[in-house]
């Protein structure tokens, strides 16, 4: 037998003897060693959310959920949902971890002192460490699993203003607008498939020096928990990145721009604040407003090239909400008034569009404030 086939035989062999060590001593508290790494890693980082969990344990993220799940049917952990966020899930360990703690910490080093036993240990962990490194370049599945494509498109000569460009949809947006047309990445089917993201990357990388950008769009692609990750791999292949925002997530369009991962953004503005929750499809009172709010103001501070845009739809928008929008927006690099479609895609059915004749006189009202405004979708 090589020495290659020791190497793969004694990582199984060390996985095995482990699993069996902490099966026999942690049986007695209910609990298995992917749960014992769960409860000390949020003992250690108390408030940690799944998703941080998930990427500090390398689990997957069904393997992260049942293990928690678990833990908490058997009271070890809480969950809190945040102040701030109220999607965010907080997770806590309870009075019951705090009493066996110590024997869980007990039963690891006394595991780790075993295996490290008349060995070199720094100079092992590091080993360990690049091998870990090493594995995951094999495990391209693995990769941004919890980015969710709903569709790439392969070529477009539309979505990245004068580019040559390939566009993907993210999956799943935190809106509803009734006259969205991309209902099945607002209401995700439970059959749905999923495009790899690792097989984007290997098609963009395949299409360097054919195309020039890639478009980011929704659903909303800034609620992807590793779209920073993912991107800077897209830019790292020299391509301009575009993304298109719903403006709900100020952070991490901030963070983008200022890591220079993006090249342009159009951002959404649905409409006037008082008519937004009702234009996003959300309840009265539900949106928080802020966070748009601080997405419009640092793009009018110019700090990346980028446009406003809204869709105006009959039923949502008068004469006095686009003049206002206008006023707000005043000084912006672009802004375009998009002209609704109505189709079987969207979210829901019956809303109507102003006929090209209105829309220029729309245009005209906005061009007091902003005079070089645009229509799109307008013969
Ligand atoms: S139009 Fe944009 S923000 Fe609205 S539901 Fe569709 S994807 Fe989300």
């Amino acid at each position: 037998m090589n020495s290659q086939n020791n190497f793969i035989m004694n990582i199984s062999v060390i996985y095995r003897y482990v699993q069996k060590y902490f099966d026999r001593y942690l049986a007695p508290y209910g609990i298995g060693s992917g749960q014992m790494i769960f409860l000390l890693l949020i003992y250690e980082n108390e408030g940690i959310t799944m998703q941080q969990l998930t990427r500090m344990a390398d689990f997957d993220k069904g393997t992260t959920t049942k293990g928690i799940q678990r833990l908490i049917e058997q009271e070890y952990i809480s969950v809190i949902t945040d102040e701030k966020d109220r999607r965010v899930k907080r997770l806590y360990t309870t009075k019951k971890t705090g009493e066996i703690i110590n024997v869980l910490y007990n039963f690891r080093n006394e595991c780790c002192n075993q295996l490290m036993k008349g060995l070199d240990s720094e100079n092992v962990e590091e080993q360990f460490a690049g091998v870990k490194e090493n594995v995951r370049a094999i495990s391209p599945q693995q990769k941004y699993s919890e980015v969710r494509i709903g569709r790439l498109d392969k070529l477009s000569l539309s979505d990245y203003p004068g580019l040559v460009a390939g566009t993907i949809h993210t999956s799943g947006c935190n809106f509803k607008c009734p006259y969205c047309f991309r209902r099945d990445l607002v209401y995700i089917p439970e059959n749905f498939s999923y495009v790899d993201p690792v097989d984007v990357l290997d098609f963009l990388n395949k299409r360097k020096g054919i195309l020039d950008g890639v478009c980011f769009t929704g659903g909303e692609p800034l609620l992807q928990p590793e779209i920073t990750d993912f991107i800077r791999e897209v830019k790292d292949m020299g391509y301009k990145v575009k993304i298109d925002t719903n403006g709900f997530r100020p952070d991490v369009l901030k963070d983008l721009v200022s890591e220079k991962l993006v090249d342009y953004v159009a951002m959404d503005v649905k409409n006037v604040p008082d008519k937004y929750a009702m234009t996003v499809g959300m309840p009265e009172g539900s949106l928080k407003m802020d966070r748009i709010m601080e997405s419009i103001e640092f793009l009018l501070r110019d700090p990346v090239d980028y446009e406003f845009r809204t869709t105006v739809v009959r039923q949502f928008h008068d004469r006095k909400d686009i003049e206002m929008m206008a006023e707000w927006l005043k000084n912006s690099r672009h802004y375009y008034l998009q002209k609704f479609v109505d189709g079987p895609q969207c979210v829901r059915r019956g809303y109507s569009a102003y006929d090209d004749r209105e829309m220029q006189k729309l245009l005209e009202i906005v061009r007091r404030y902003i005079p070089h405004a645009q229509l799109r979708g307008v013969q």
